[in-house]
């Protein structure tokens, strides 16, 4: 006899203190980052200080979401089952048009058209068991 197998879902998130505002403002499709008000240096990911100078008079500002592939890789096994079927899959850390790096899976993109510097935007991702979206991005062209 077969028994159906439940696919897991994949991660889902838990904001913390210092996190919050940006999870909130990814379910309303906005990207936030960091700027530190004393030294002048965007940041990502959240964090409750500058990474820089190490104060705390950080300002949230809103992406403009555009950005650039810096480098990628293609996942060809998956880290769980949720992400099985998903395997070939491009992850990529993308140089944001603010000044600050993120990492994301690039999203309706075959692996074999990413290429260094490929413009991509902002998407939010909506999970499975998951009450906040998740940034990721697409191609732009
Ligand atoms: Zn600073």
């Amino acid at each position: 006899m077969n028994t159906p197998v439940q696919k897991p879902n994949k991660p889902g998130i838990e904001p913390k203190p210092h996190t919050q505002a940006f999870w909130e403002a990814a379910n309303r499709n906005k990207l936030l980052y960091q700027y530190c008000l004393d030294c002048q240096t965007p940041q990502f990911v959240p964090s409750s200080v500058c990474r820089k100078c190490h104060q705390k008079n950080l300002d949230w500002r809103e992406s403009s979401g555009q950005g650039s592939v810096f480098t990628y890789s293609i996942i060809h096994r998956a880290p769980n089952a949720a992400f099985k079927d998903d395997t070939p899959y491009p992850i990529a850390m993308v140089d944001m048009a603010e000044g600050f790096r993120i990492t994301a899976n690039i999203l309706n993109c075959p692996p074999e058209r990413v290429y260094i510097g490929m413009p991509v935007w902002v998407i939010f991702e909506t999970r499975d068991g998951s009450d906040y979206k998740i940034p990721q991005v697409e191609p732009a062209e």
